[in-house]
């Protein structure tokens, strides 16, 4: 089974998984360390799926070296729960929250909040379509909080340093770049991210949340969507996404035992310079996005003549290269390169698209 060899899947999500962390749950799958149940199986009460889920925690949390006083919740719901969630539990009485809008992610967020409050926009990205952030100059000082998008998995638009908002809290949809590299937490009030980007299978939300946000939820914030509720039961009012939160786990420690965030952040800073070095270099293919806001995790990109674009991905896929087609509301190509992609499929693309170029260009 170890040697089998397997296609590299561009997929934005659900994404590629790191092989040995899908070998370690195929031995696992029946039998979980001689438990007699596999994971899947298993009583979220039991104690083997109480170590499964303190032993995931404890590494998420040495790996993102989480600060004592933030709290790690494995939700469901997706990423677009924590929409609503956010204002529902944030705005503590205020009525105003301030939203970056830099991509069709950052929209839907506000879309979502502007039903609880009112939102003011300090940057917005629509008039360069997405492709730059422009200085933020209008906080407004009664905002409850600040959200952004810190990679937009459309786009391929991605911050490199974190925003100064001051004291207000910063909010996080790190859906798509969560374990990237290293990050302060310290510097946010709240984190949140769906796994199947970047930290497993789908299924989980993972919310980071400092401790004095937790418990100021609207009066008639839904008992399962007060972070309150999951943060005094340890993420298990009602049965949590086990098996997600246990494939999570086995990423956690892949990272871990693979050098941390440290190595992480070299190999996708590596991997995506090379591919936009060979994008900029080609006159047959074109990233518009600012080299300042270029994502490490998903490398949009057109074909000069989208006539090809069949072609590209039909040829693409016989060579072993899945899923690059671009989202649907833009079109064009997509590599996402998350974690789980090895260098020698980034290279492997890069191989094929400068073949395909000198065919077709
Ligand atoms: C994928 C994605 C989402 C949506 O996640 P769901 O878990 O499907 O709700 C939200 N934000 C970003 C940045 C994403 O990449």
């Amino acid at each position: 089974m170890t040697n089998v060899t397997r296609p590299f899947n561009f997929s934005a999500g659900p994404a590629m998984l790191p092989k040995p962390v899908l070998e370690q749950a195929l031995a696992e799958m029946i039998n979980w360390h001689s438990s007699g149940m596999a994971v899947m199986e298993m009583s979220h009460r039991s104690p083997e799926f109480k170590l499964i889920a303190e032993q995931a925690q404890r590494n998420l949390r040495d790996v993102l070296a989480i600060p004592d006083n933030y709290k790690v919740l494995f939700l469901q719901g997706g990423a677009s729960t924590q929409f609503s969630m956010i204002p529902m539990n944030l705005l503590r009485g205020s009525k105003e929250a301030d939203y970056f809008n830099t991509g069709m992610w950052s929209k839907k967020a506000i879309a979502e909040a502007k039903r609880y409050c009112k939102v003011n926009i300090p940057v917005d990205s629509t008039d360069n379509k997405f492709t730059t952030v422009a200085e933020i100059d209008n906080l407004n000082p009664n905002a409850a909080y600040v959200h952004y998008t810190p990679n937009e998995t459309i786009h391929g638009l991605e911050f490199h340093n974190i925003p100064e908002v001051g004291d207000v809290p910063l909010v996080a949809d790190m859906s798509s770049t969560l374990l990237s590299r290293p990050i302060d937490i310290s510097k946010y009030g709240l984190i949140y991210a769906g796994a199947q980007k970047n930290i497993g299978s789908a299924g989980l939300t993972l919310v980071i949340i400092r401790e004095d946000l937790v418990g100021h939820a609207m009066p008639n914030t839904p008992t399962m969507l007060n972070y309150k509720t999951h943060v005094d039961s340890d993420s298990m009012y009602n049965t949590p996404p086990t098996y997600s939160w246990y494939i999570a786990g086995l990423v956690f420690k892949w990272i871990k035992n693979t050098g941390g965030l440290i190595e992480m952040g070299k190999r996708n800073k590596r991997k995506a310079d090379i591919l936009y070095a060979t994008i900029d270099n080609s006159e047959f293919y074109n990233n518009p996005v600012a080299p300042a806001y270029r994502s490490w995790m998903n490398v949009p990109f057109i074909l000069k003549n989208p006539e090809l674009d069949k072609i590209f991905l039909t040829e693409a896929k016989e060579a072993s290269l899945l899923t690059l087609s671009g989202h649907r509301s833009i079109g064009g190509m997509r590599a996402s390169i998350y974690n789980a992609m090895p260098e020698e499929g980034v290279q492997a693309l890069i191989d094929f698209m400068i073949d395909f170029e000198k065919r077709k260009g």
